[in-house]
């Protein structure tokens, strides 16, 4: 990834791409290079779950509360674009440190970004939902010229709200993720497959047989290392 320039409309990755890839590259690289995709219970709650959240184009007032709903995001200097499930915009007030705070076409004063996702399950082990959310959040910042210090994720599953801090190093994890995406993205190959427990939930393992291409590559390295002790 080279962060000086700007991308065009034809480089740019999905946003969603980020999540795939910090689970599996290979998962990344089937769904976003190869076009393979496999419905299995897991991502069908999951669009359930994105279509309640999904209504474009609207805005929703509560108070002091702005919710839009499917805002199209884009980052150039990421190169990467998708679209968040909500933004909620809090009204600032004086204690709203300068450059946290934006303003919006047609309404008064400044207003406090601040993404949500909406997830199916419970909360992850590891960070991949609060990278994706990370990612919206620095294309939110490139938009509209703001700094955003935290957005939340709302997992289905147990109706909560989770509240994710945007730090250096999520921010780096997520530079770093793109990174390795944009290389192989580039390079249009497929990283190979290596079996782990993961698999198991995986919705395109049927695509994928991980546990056949494991095993023939070690076959192959096993075989191969054979030789070079017979010699
Ligand atoms: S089956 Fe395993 S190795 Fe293959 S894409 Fe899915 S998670 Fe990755």
């Amino acid at each position: 990834m080279n962060e000086s320039r700007l991308y065009e409309d034809d480089e740019l990755l999905m946003l969603s791409g980020l999540q795939h890839y910090s689970f599996c590259s290979r998962q990344w690289a089937l769904i976003h290079i190869e076009q393979q995709w496999e419905e299995n219970i897991k991502t069908y709650e999951g669009q359930l779950l994105h279509k309640r959240a999904d209504n474009p184009g609207l805005t929703e007032k509560r108070g002091s509360l702005l919710i839009s709903r499917a805002m199209p995001l884009v980052s150039r200097r990421l190169g990467l674009s998708g679209k968040s499930d909500v933004v909620e915009f809090h009204a600032a007030d004086e204690s709203t440190p300068h450059g946290y705070c934006t303003r919006l076409a047609g309404r008064r004063g400044m207003w406090v970004p601040f993404p949500v996702e909406y997830k199916r399950g419970k909360p992850k082990p590891d960070d991949w939902d609060e990278v994706q959310l990370c990612a919206q959040a620095i294309c939110l910042e490139e938009m509209l010229d703001v700094t955003i210090a935290e957005g939340a994720l709302f997992y289905g599953e147990k109706e909560r709200r989770v509240e994710v801090l945007f730090t250096e190093s999520l921010r780096s994890r997520v530079l770093a993720y793109l990174s390795g995406m944009r290389e192989w993205f580039e390079r249009g190959e497929t990283p190979a497959a290596r079996y782990r427990s993961g698999c198991k939930s995986c919705s395109l393992i049927d695509i994928c047989l991980p546990r056949m291409k494991t095993s023939s590559v070690d076959h192959y390295f096993n075989t191969y290392m054979e030789w070079e002790t017979d010699d």
